[in-house]
């Protein structure tokens, strides 16, 4: 069952399209397993197990559910790739449940300990003790002022599922503290936009960059406002967080990223990353020109479609169309304005009349 591919010091190599199925570990460079969970969605979420001393670091552990422990007895039994070791750190890049669903099981297994940097674990644990709840009113409110109908709002739910119990203590990790596993010194890059303190961990001294869901190979990660901070712009912050990427990590490492394969050219990708975005925002100047819209009106605009595949994935959308539109009115292109039933109008700024309102 176990593809354990490099011996120890061989170089770094890039498995094209052999990614290690479920419950099996591919080391992907010496001391660095390449675990998959899985998802209900039925795509997988990555786990990096290093090794560290006796034990082993794991960063990001997948969805809190029984598919999911299952791939972990198999991945920790004593014939598994783990070897029976002790996992006695889980570090989260960030509060999303695919990534730390787990880490309280894993803690506890082990008496392990949780890093995390602050903000990320004090909105997991928010999110989680909030699962199976009722969602507010200012929650609510958020949908329906970018143009949610009744039907749409009383389908929603609070996120935190899948999301065990995180230990009620962490330690945390800052922007630019080195972190010692093993043998190696891992820099911690803090990116914000798909979350507020996303942790990369960028290792120099191996040309290695572990980077979350801060940049994936080939997909976007949703950058959203949130209903608990409806006057976020966390679009300039995702713009900024690739900028200082590509000016603290080098071309040349090998991205171990939390989703699909590791890859190679950065660089490339970064900038994949930021056109996609300001196409998607010239695209929207465009559609402000011609007509005022909710934000639910820019989706077939931002993302080539009205519909989507459930409520959750309607929730992405909005607060992603949030968060393109708040980046325009926060340069002055677009004002937003209040109508009588509180939903928010979006209108490009040449065209508005004096005195509309603030967001
Ligand atoms: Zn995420």
């Amino acid at each position: 069952m176990e593809e354990r591919a490099a011996a120890p010091d061989a170089p770094l190599h890039f498995p094209c399209g052999v990614a290690p199925a479920l419950g099996v570990a591919l080391e992907i460079a010496p001391g660095i397993l390449w675990q998959r969970l899985p998802l209900p969605s039925g795509q997988t979420v990555n786990a990096w197990a290093l090794r560290d001393g006796d034990g082993w670091t794991v960063v990001d552990c997948g969805m809190s559910n029984e598919p999911a422990l299952e791939v972990w007895r198999r991945l920790l039994s004593p014939a598994g790739p783990l070897e029976g070791r002790p996992v006695r750190r889980v570090i989260g890049t960030h509060l999303h449940a695919d990534h730390v669903g787990m880490a309280g099981w894993l803690c506890a297994e082990f008496d392990g300990e949780l890093w995390m940097t602050r903000s990320e674990y004090l909105q997991a644990s928010l999110l989680q003790a909030r699962s199976g709840g009722l969602m507010s009113a200012s929650e609510l409110s958020f949908y329906a002022r970018a143009g949610w109908d009744a039907a749409a709002l009383g389908a929603l739910q609070p996120m935190g599922r899948h999301m065990a119990p995180l230990p009620t203590r962490y330690r945390r990790i800052r922007d630019g503290e080195c972190v010692r596993i093993g043998d190696d010194d891992w820099q911690v890059l803090v990116g914000s936009g798909h979350s507020t303190e996303h942790a990369c961990l960028y290792c120099p001294a191996r040309g290695l960059l572990l980077s979350g869901d801060q940049v994936l190979p080939s997909i976007s990660s949703n950058v959203s406002v949130w209903p608990s901070e409806p006057g976020a712009n966390p679009m300039q912050d995702w713009l900024a967080s690739l900028a200082m990427l590509r000016r603290v990590v080098p071309d040349d490492v090998l991205v171990l990223p939390a989703h699909h394969d590791p890859f190679r050219g950065l660089h490339g990708r970064l900038a994949q990353l930021e056109r996609k975005r300001h196409r998607a925002l010239d695209r929207l100047r465009d559609a402000l020109e011609q007509a005022d819209r909710r934000a639910v009106d820019c989706f077939e605009t931002l993302f080539g479609r009205k519909e989507f595949a459930s409520v959750f994935v309607q929730q992405l959308a909005t607060g992603e169309a949030v968060a393109y539109l708040h980046y325009l009115v926060d340069r002055g292109e677009a004002v937003v304005h209040e109508d009588v039933h509180g939903i928010a109008w979006y209108r490009d700024a040449a065209q508005a009349l004096p005195g509309s309102a603030e967001r």
